[in-house]
Order: C-alpha cells, then sequence, then structure tokens
C-alpha cells in the first residue's frame, strides 16, 4: 500500500492506494466519526463489492444506497433518493458517506455529503481507473442539469480516498484505457519523467499488475493534488489539467454523450493538442509522434472521428467556457511535461492543426 497525504490544513486528508483495500477495516474506522455510515453506490457495483465493504464496517450501522447507474441518472432525483435513505434511517450529523462506484457516484455522492445536514464526513472509494486518478482528487461535487453537464455542485473534500486496485479487474477493458488518458495526461502536463516510465509500463498496467497499478494511481493523484492545491478553487493554473479536453469536449457533444468515452474523446483531443504546439514550435514532431506511440499502446483513438470536420471543431469550441474575452483558450504543451493554458496563438494554426489531425 502507498499512501499520499493531501495537505489543505484543517481539511488535510490521506489517500491509500493498493491491492484489497475494501477489506482493510482500519482505514475507514480511522477517519470515521459516528456509529453510522451510508454506503452509495450503484446496479453494478452493489452485486460486485457491496457485500465485502459492509463486512469491513461492520462495527457500525450501516444503510445501503443503491442507484441506478449511468450518467443520465446524475441529476435532482437521484440526488434525492440519497437524502431519502439519509432521513429514512435517522441519520445524524456524525454520519459519514461512502461513495463506491466511479465518478459519477463519487460526484453524487460528494454533493450530497456536502449539503446533508450542512455537511457530513465522506469518504471515497473510486472503483474505475478514472475516478482513482481524477475525480476522487480536488474535492470537485456535483450533478448534472438539463442544461449543463456539473451545473450544480459544490467543493466539498473527503476525509479520505481509499483506491482498492483489484476492483479495476471487473472493470470493461474500455473503461480502463478512458482512465489511462488521463494518467498520460499527467505526465505531458507537469511530469516529463512519468512519461517515461508509463512507456516502460503500460502493457503490465492494462495487465493490472497491482504494483505497477499502485504506482501509476499514486504519480497521477500526486500530480493532481499538486495542480489543485496551488489553485483549489479554479482560478487560474488548474486549467491545465484540461490539456485535450476542450478539443475532447467538441468531439464528446458532436457525438452525442456516451459515444465517445470521456477519456477516448480526450485522447484524441491530447494528440490535436500536441499536433498544435508541434506546429507552434514549441515540441518537436519526435516528441509528438511519441506520446500518440504511447496513447496507442493504451488501445485509446488518436484520430478524431471521421465524420467530424474541421467547422464542426470551430463551432463546438465557440462555446467552450474556455472562451475568454471572445478569445479561445487552449491548454497546450510549451514543452513535454509542461502546460500553459494561452490565448496567444495565431487562428491560423488552429486551422492548420484541425485540418492536419485526420492522419
Ligand atoms: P462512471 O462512474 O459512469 O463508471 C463507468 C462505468 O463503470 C459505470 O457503468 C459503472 O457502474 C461501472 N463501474 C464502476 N466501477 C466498476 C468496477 N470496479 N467494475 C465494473 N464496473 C464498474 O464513470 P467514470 O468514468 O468513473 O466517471 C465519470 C464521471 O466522473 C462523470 O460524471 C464526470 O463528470 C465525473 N468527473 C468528475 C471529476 C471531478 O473532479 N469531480 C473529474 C473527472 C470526471
Ligand atoms: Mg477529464
Amino acid at each position: 500500500m502507498q499512501t499520499l497525504q493531501v495537505d489543505l490544513g484543517e481539511r488535510s486528508y490521506p489517500i491509500h492506494i493498493g491491492e484489497r483495500l475494501i477489506d482493510r477495516a482500519e482505514l475507514f474506522s480511522d477517519r470515521i466519526r459516528g456509529r453510522q455510515v451510508a454506503v452509495v453506490t450503484n446496479e453494478t457495483v452493489a452485486p460486485l463489492y457491496l457485500d465485502r465493504l459492509t463486512q469491513t464496517l461492520s462495527d457500525y450501522s450501516v444503510t445501503p444506497v443503491i442507484l441506478p447507474d449511468g450518467e443520465e441518472h446524475k441529476n435532482w432525483q437521484t440526488l434525492q433518493l440519497i437524502f431519502d435513505a439519509l432521513l429514512g434511517a435517522r441519520h445524524d450529523r456524525n454520519t459519514t458517506v461512502i461513495a463506491l462506484g466511479g465518478g459519477v457516484i463519487g460526484d453524487m455522492a460528494g454533493y450530497a455529503a456536502s449539503s446533508y445536514q450542512r455537511g457530513v464526513d465522506f469518504i471515497q472509494v473510486p472503483t474505475t481507473l478514472l475516478s482513482q486518478v481524477d475525480s476522487s482528487v480536488g474535492g470537485k461535487t456535483g450533478i448534472n442539469h438539463p442544461l449543463g453537464k456539473n451545473m450544480i455542485g459544490a467543493f466539498y473534500q473527503p476525509r479520505a480516498v481509499i483506491i482498492d486496485t483489484a476492483t479495476l479487474k471487473t472493470l470493461p477493458p474500455r473503461e480502463l484505457s478512458a482512465g489511462l488518458a488521463e494518467v498520460i495526461k499527467y505526465g505531458l502536463i507537469c511530469d516529463e519523467p512519468f512519461l517515461g516510465w508509463l512507456e516502460a509500463n503500460v502493457d503490465r498496467l492494462r495487465a493490472l499488475d497491482p504494483v505497477v497499478l499502485t504506482e501509476a494511481i499514486h504519480r497521477s493523484c500526486a500530480a493532481k493534488a499538486k495542480v489543485v492545491n496551488a489553485d483549489e478553487r479554479e482560478s487560474g493554473v488548474r486549467a491545465i489539467l484540461n490539456l485535450g479536453h476542450t478539443f475532447g469536449h467538441a468531439i464528446e457533444t458532436h457525438m452525442g454523450y456516451g459515444v465517445w468515452l470521456h477519456g477516448e474523446a480526450v485522447s484524441a483531443g491530447t494528440v490535436m493538442a500536441l499536433e498544435m504546439s508541434c506546429q507552434l514550435g514549441w515540441i518537436t514532431r519526435m516528441e509528438r509522434d511519441r506520446a500518440i506511440k504511447l496513447l496507442q499502446r493504451a488501445a485509446l483513438p488518436v484520430v478524431p472521428p471521421a465524420q467530424m470536420k474541421p467547422q464542426d471543431f470551430l463551432e463546438h469550441m465557440a462555446v467552450d467556457k474556455k472562451v475568454l474575452d471572445g478569445r479561445l483558450r487552449l491548454v497546450l504543451l510549451r514543452r513535454m511535461g509542461e502546460a500553459v493554458v494561452t490565448g496567444d496563438f495565431p487562428r491560423d494554426v488552429l486551422e492548420t492543426t484541425l485540418s492536419a489531425s485526420y492522419g
């Protein structure tokens, strides 16, 4: 097991990473104050891991909350089911909400914890690679609104994040690859040596070698925590975490949410950001191709969908939230391992990039 301490003063918390941590009662009891616990999970994850976690929590009074699975259920109606369960079982202000599942469950359970009786303790047990390396770190919680994704929410830090790498054994391979897109992203934006390490270990990662997984998750969480700590409420540098995301969101929106997984769209979008950094002379073609090769070895797409034309990107990107003062700002690589957020590029470079991105 590896442990990373996220340093936020009074709200500091540990991230534990290792195999079969779901069975380690002391990791939970160290961070639980009351006698009541609610485990929020979904219909897919519950049959896999709920019994084991409930057994680990046998010293507590456990209320299971099993929600429907899917991004389309990340809304008020489903959130209400969590409050119904908490109030129905008379949970008081000393209760702890535990999220057992992927990012959808983590975001919803965290938001419920942030507002139940004005805020109760919250523990994350993320079970997808994406949630282990990304959504469980940084304190963003929330739900979708019919008019926008993640538009209702709160910053709310967990008391602990407990990452059991063995849960990835049941994760569909496509979801694993989607998580790897965010892992590779950390190397590109702020940890160049990590890229070399990933090149040496990507096959072992895909084979779910526990030692290699633990190391990759640890380095990813450390990278995210470092960026987030410098900028807890996203006023500036945190935006570098969105490498590939502006292009990626255009793909997700154009294709309809869920057709391309988020990580898949981020992968193709990252290649576009690399291409543009290359066009600007900031990284070499060899460096660009090195990153593309790594994404390919992670079984990720590296070209945008064939039916999407440069004009489609420009239209979707014109409404992106990173457009400030009418100027499109993008996350690009100043060099390998160093990202910048900039609106300072000639528009024709963006257009050349879009045309060049179809391979
Ligand atoms: P997800 O939660 O939908 O999980 C993907 C699928 O895998 C689901 O069907 C889920 O039930 C299933 N699953 C989960 N764990 C499993 C396991 N161990 N074995 C088998 N199946 C399993 O998707 P995700 O990619 O984990 O998270 C995406 C969500 O995270 C989005 O809603 C996004 O907005 C959010 N997110 C939040 C942040 C943040 O900072 N809070 C960051 C990134 C993403
Ligand atoms: Mg992302």
